[in-house]
């Protein structure tokens, strides 16, 4: 489970990592019941193979959206999550690339158009860290890596969305809590989850005026592959037990707020970040 540090999260995975871990993530929650809240959508979620990205498809077919989902090279993962998905009785595409391509973003919303003709929500999602508890260990390639994938992808992704949005349609980003209250060993992934944070407010109130709302996710510490793909086992074991809920959060946990974002239930939400993180006061 536990890779080499140096690698980036899960660039050289195992395939199916999902399925191997233990205890297994939660991606939906039995009870939870779906009040059509997406009907007729169209949901395009980057890193949807696994973990929140996972959980968010699942949640967002449950509420009657198709989605397509972009990963980077975990094919059975992300076969399960279109399982899942046409378990729902929704559609799913699988894109399988890299969103550090400006290239390969742009022709992701084509495939999207051509397969389900709209787009009305795009989850900007996939993302890596790489923690390094020396600051001198981080190189430029592990800079460039980490900001063309997690912010640089979204400013590509909502460029191209943006042409075929409408009102009432949305972007959600997910940034974390490190953005807020920092982390020693992860200095280049929480300056882009910090990037992250305003890409949304700055998008959010430009695009106001068009109906097309933009908001954020912060997840706290979350039981998901890039989690057991990048930390040691010292750290797998405590993970989570910094919370006030002295425990991680589960895929299952994040999914809601997602559904909720795009939803017309937050037609007045635009700007915003979601802290789904299990107690943790922050500002902001
Ligand atoms: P995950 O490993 O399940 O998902 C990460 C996804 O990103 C993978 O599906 C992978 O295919 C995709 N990805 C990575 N690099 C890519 C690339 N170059 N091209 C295409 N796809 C690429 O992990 P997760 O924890 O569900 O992560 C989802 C998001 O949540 C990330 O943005 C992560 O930073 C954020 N997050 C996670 C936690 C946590 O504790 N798990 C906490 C805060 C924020």
């Amino acid at each position: 489970m536990i890779m080499d540090k140096k690698t980036p999260a899960k660039q050289n995975n195992t395939p199916g990592i999902e399925a191997k871990m233990n205890p297994r993530p939660e991606v939906i929650k039995k009870g939870y019941r779906s009040s059509g809240k997406l009907g007729g959508k169209v949901a395009l979620i980057t890193g949807g193979d696994s973990g929140i990205g996972r959980s968010v498809a699942v949640h967002y077919a449950r509420e009657g959206a198709n989605v397509a989902i972009v990963y980077l090279n975990e094919d059975v993962d992300a076969k399960e999550t279109k399982a899942l998905v046409e378990a729902e009785g929704m559609n799913c595409l699988l894109i399988r690339g890299d969103v550090k391509k400006a290239s390969f973003c742009k022709k992701t919303i084509d495939d999207v158009l051509k397969r389900f003709g709209k787009l009305n929500i795009l989850v900007n999602n996939a993302g890596m860290q790489v923690p390094q508890k020396d600051p001198e260990n981080i190189d430029n390639k592990q800079v460039e890596d980490t900001f063309r994938t997690n912010i640089f992808a979204y400013f590509y992704f909502a460029h191209e969305a943006l042409k075929h949005l409408k009102s009432g349609d949305s972007i959600i980003n997910t940034t974390s809590v490190t953005a807020y209250r920092s982390s020693p060993h992860l200095i280049d992934y929480s300056s882009t989850k910090g990037a992250i944070t305003s890409f949304t407010r700055s998008l959010a109130t430009n695009l106001a005026k068009t109906g097309i709302r933009v908001n954020a996710v912060a997840p706290g510490p979350v039981w998901t592959p890039l989690i057991v793909s990048t930390f040691d086992a010292e750290k797998i074991k405590s993970f989570g037990s910094e919370t006030a809920m002295e425990r991680a959060g589960q895929p299952s946990e994040l999914g809601p707020a997602y559904v909720f974002l795009a939803s017309d239930d937050a037609s007045f939400i635009t700007g915003q970040v979601i802290h789904v993180n299990g107690g943790e006061v922050v500002n902001g």
